[in-house]
């Protein structure tokens, strides 16, 4: 298997820089607040990392006039879960799409496969773990990935 315990903001970071220039060709900012504490997660790291690919390029293609994406992890103790978190200050979704979200071939996009997003809730699925989708339309969008923590592995 390719499954190992990775630290995930070691993971967001690589994606990060990884996106940066083409973020910054769009006059969008990436801030990664990724915290003190380590969030291990047992994972398929490029699965993963396909995930966050797949999330911080919906959010540069939804900021037509730039602004700033941020990119979080923390650790909620509670339900012994990390949570990444990516937010934009794109477009939104309207209320009535928000269920489309994840579907096959659901975009709005003209040159879209709407292929993405049904690949990353596979994928999160697959790691069980959880997606949620906050969104307002002409505000922004935040999506929420929670995996099991595998801290307590160390
Ligand atoms: P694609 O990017 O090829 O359209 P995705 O599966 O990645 O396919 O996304 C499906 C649709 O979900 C997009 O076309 C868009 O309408 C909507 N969407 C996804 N992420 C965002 C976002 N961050 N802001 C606004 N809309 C989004
Ligand atoms: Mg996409």
């Amino acid at each position: 298997s390719r499954m190992k315990v990775m630290d995930l903001r070691g993971v967001l970071k690589g994606v990060s820089q990884l996106l940066e220039t083409q973020a910054i060709l769009s006059n969008i900012e990436i801030h990664c607040r990724l915290g003190e504490e380590p969030g291990f997660v047992l994972c398929d790291e490029n699965q993963v990392k396909q995930v966050f690919v797949n999330l911080i390029k919906n959010a540069i293609e939804a900021m037509k006039y730039g602004g700033a994406i941020t990119v979080t992890v923390c650790i909620d103790r509670d339900n012994a879960e990390i949570v990444a978190e990516v937010k934009d200050e794109g477009c939104g979704i309207p209320e009535e799409q928000i269920a489309k979200i994840g579907q096959p071939f659901y975009t709005t996009k003209e040159k879209g496969t709407g292929l993405g997003l049904m690949v990353s809730y596979k994928i999160i699925e697959n790691h069980r773990g959880k997606i949620e989708v906050y969104s307002e339309a002409g505000v922004g969008t935040k999506f929420r990935i929670r995996l099991p923590d595998a801290g307590r592995q160390r």
